[in-house]
This record gives structure tokens, C-alpha cells and sequence, in this order.
């Protein structure tokens, strides 16, 4: 038996989505593998609900994904704002940095977000072309009130720009509603997919500006412009070459995405939430505290927890013994004083409370799993 993988990505796989990848190996036009491709793009437009957004999915990761948005949507010289709730908001400021983009960071303190007010003021300062904003910071486990930020962005006229890695198929998620014009994602977290591609779902008005581009961006495997008709041409059942895409990889992610679907976003939503907070009222009995700084920013696909009085690291160890891998900490500063708990796309009460269990265990305290359990009995099964 193998160890329950309680990581902020790669997650588990649903046994459906691990079988497609032990299919003898397709070719990029074989028919099969085309409708699976057009049916994820179709797929991904109910995830972020926009029925108009253009999908893409390309060989790489999550970091490929936001440097696409920023190579293809940000010129050299233009001024972003990024608001950084962690390691992974200074990523985009690094990657739009290299970009030639002129880079101000709004910073939180660890743990905690800027107000929808203090982006405002952010924003007033300059006539920004775009902000960045992380949904769920995977080095902290803060989400940010996306759809605040977003408010706020566009009655300042900012192109918005959304790292969802962590959060895409299990947070609340709204591109159009919300006025997103980039969403940036990967296979391997709350899609619930093997590691191996880069999500970007694009607003009509971002395609537009990458349309209206003098110059191509620099980045030929990365422009969107190149990857558009071959997106186009697997919704309409007519293959092209572009670059040969991650056919197995796609594969699972059409399985996963169809569960997404039939399971129904507002229910998965749920799901997370209900389990999230089941998870964080053990912790909470075995006397553990968080790095968000209030339950309202916490996160519902991962949990960020300091280590007790008299434990550091050694703890992921002891919780592995106990058969779960949880992740150690991320953020520089604070990487020996906490560690990461995974609770994302195929998983469900028993995980929570088999996860719950070996750290118990592995603190050698009691009373972790029963304030679960008593928190699973208000959860539908
Ligand atoms: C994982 C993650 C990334 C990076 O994705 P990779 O697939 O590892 O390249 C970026 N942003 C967030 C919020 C993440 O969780």
C-alpha cells in the first residue's frame, strides 16, 4: 500500500483518471485523444464560468501558465502591480520582472492579505495596465478576496490577471462575474490530474489586446496567438500541429474534468469547504493554529499549520510514519516553523480523518479525530 499523498500538488488520482494513463500511447491526431482534448476546453469554461473565454492548454506547469499571461498580455515598460501573499506572488513579480515589466509589489505580512481598500489605494497610485492577483497563496495557505480585488481593479480599468493554481476546480470561481481577464492554472492540483500542464483561460478583451500586439512577445512556445487555432481546431474536430501536446497528460485531465463536471461546481465548492473545515476543527482540538491570520482567509484546498511548542520539522516525518506525506513549509523566513496539508480534488471524509489521525498520532495527543468526526456528521456523505 502506498502512502496518502496530503500535499498542495500533485494530488491523488481518481482510479479512472490513473487508468486513462495506462492506455497504450495515442498520437496527437488520433481521434480519441482529439475529442478528449476539445471536450476539456469545453470543460474548463464551466469551471471558470465564462462561456466565452478562450481556453488553452499547453506542456508545462503552473509556472508556464503565468508566464504566458505575462508574456503575452504585459509589454516591456508597462507598469503591474502585484499583490503578494507569499512565495508564490513574488514568483509573478520575478517572472514579470525578467519580462521588462515595471514591477510594484503590494506585500501582506505572512499570513495575512491586503484589504480590498489597500489595493484600491495601490491602484490610484499609477495607471496600472495590469494587477496580478494569487487566489489561494500555496506558501501560506491565504486565499485573497479575489472577487474584491477584481472589484476594485477593474473601476480602475487593470487588466486582471489570476494565479489559480491552487484554487481552480475547488474555490469559488467566477471569470466572468468576477471580471477576470487571465486565469492561470495547472493539471495537478484541484483539477485533480497528473502534473504536466499549463491552464490559462482568456478573456475575449485580453485576447484582443494580445491581437493588437505591434510585436509578437518574444516567447514563440509560450504566444497564445500560435496555440489559438490549435485549440480551435480540437473543439471543431479538425487537428493541427503546432507543438505536440502532453497527449497522455490531456487525457487524464478530460477523465478528471468530466468528473468536476458531473460531481457540479457549486457541490465541489462545497465539498471543500465542508471538508476543509472538518480537517481544521482537529487541528483545532490538538491545540494547532495557522498561518492565515483569520479564518476567513484560509483556504479551503490546503491548510498551513505551525508546528507545536517543541516540534519543528521532524513532525512530517513522524506524520509520514503514520502513512500520510504532508508538505513541509515554503516561505523562507518561516519554512521550520510550519508545515502543509494537501486537501484538494479526490479526496473525501476518511482522508480528512486519517490525515487528522496521524498527526494525532504523531503528536502523541487525543481528541484530533473525534472533533472531526463530530464536524463530518453535519457533511452529507
Ligand atoms: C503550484 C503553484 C504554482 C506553480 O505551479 P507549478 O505547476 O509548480 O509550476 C504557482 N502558483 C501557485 C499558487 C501554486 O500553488
Amino acid at each position: 500500500m502506498t502512502d496518502q499523498l496530503m500535499i498542495p500538488g500533485p494530488v491523488e488520482l481518481h482510479p479512472d483518471v490513473q487508468s486513462v494513463l495506462g492506455e497504450p500511447q495515442r498520437g496527437h491526431l488520433d481521434p480519441i485523444f482529439v475529442s478528449r482534448f476539445g471536450a476539456s476546453l469545453k470543460a474548463l469554461r464551466t469551471v471558470v464560468g465564462s462561456p466565452s473565454a478562450w481556453p488553452f492548454l499547453v506542456s508545462g506547469s503552473g509556472t508556464l501558465a503565468l508566464e504566458m499571461a505575462g508574456a503575452n498580455f504585459i509589454l516591456p515598460g508597462e507598469p503591474v502591480l502585484v499583490v503578494s501573499t507569499g512565495f508564490f506572488g513574488e514568483r509573478m513579480a520575478a517572472i514579470l520582472t525578467r519580462l521588462g515589466a515595471a514591477v510594484t509589489v503590494l506585500r501582506a505580512e505572512p499570513g495575512g492579505a491586503p484589504t480590498p481598500e489597500e489595493v484600491d489605494s495601490a491602484l490610484a497610485a499609477r495607471a496600472y495596465k495590469a494587477i496580478t492577483i494569487t487566489h489561494v497563496d500555496t506558501s501560506t495557505g491565504v486565499r485573497t478576496p479575489l472577487e474584491s480585488y477584481a472589484k476594485v481593479a477593474k473601476a480602475r480599468g487593470a487588466l486582471v490577471i489570476v494565479d489559480a493554481v491552487c484554487s481552480l476546480g475547488a474555490e469559488a470561481l467566477e471569470q466572468d462575474k468576477w471580471g477576470l481577464d487571465v486565469v492561470a492554472s495547472a493539471s495537478q492540483k484541484a483539477l485533480g490530474a497528473p502534473p504536466g500542464l499549463a491552464v490559462l483561460t482568456v478573456s475575449q478583451r485580453a485576447l484582443e489586446i494580445r491581437k493588437s500586439r505591434k510585436e509578437p512577445p518574444t516567447t514563440m512556445f509560450g504566444d497564445i496567438l500560435e496555440w489559438l487555432p490549435i485549440m480551435e481546431g480540437c473543439e471543431s474536430g479538425t487537428p493541427r500541429y503546432y507543438a505536440t501536446p502532453a497527449v497522455n497528460a490531456i487525457s487524464a485531465l478530460s477523465v478528471s474534468l468530466a468528473h468536476i463536471l458531473a460531481e457540479g461546481m457549486p457541490a465541489r465548492v462545497a465539498r471543500h469547504k465542508h471538508l476543509a473545515e472538518a480537517l481544521r476543527h482537529g487541528l483545532d482540538a490538538l491545540g494547532l493554529t495557522y498561518l492565515p491570520k483569520s479564518p476567513a482567509l484560509r483556504a479551503h484546498t490546503m491548510s498551513a499549520v505551525y508546528y507545536p511548542a517543541g516540534k519543528g520539522p521532524e513532525l512530517v516525518g513522524a506524520i509520514a510514519a503514520r502513512g500520510v506525506t504532508v508538505a513541509g513549509g515554503l516561505l523562507a523566513d518561516l519554512r521550520q516553523r510550519y508545515f502543509r496539508i494537501g486537501h484538494m480534488a479526490n479526496f473525501s471524509a476518511s482522508d480528512i480523518i486519517s490525515t487528522v489521525a496521524a498527526v494525532e498520532l504523531a503528536l502523541g495527543a487525543t481528541g484530533g479525530v473525534a472533533a472531526t468526526s463530530a464536524a463530518l456528521r453535519n457533511v452529507k456523505p
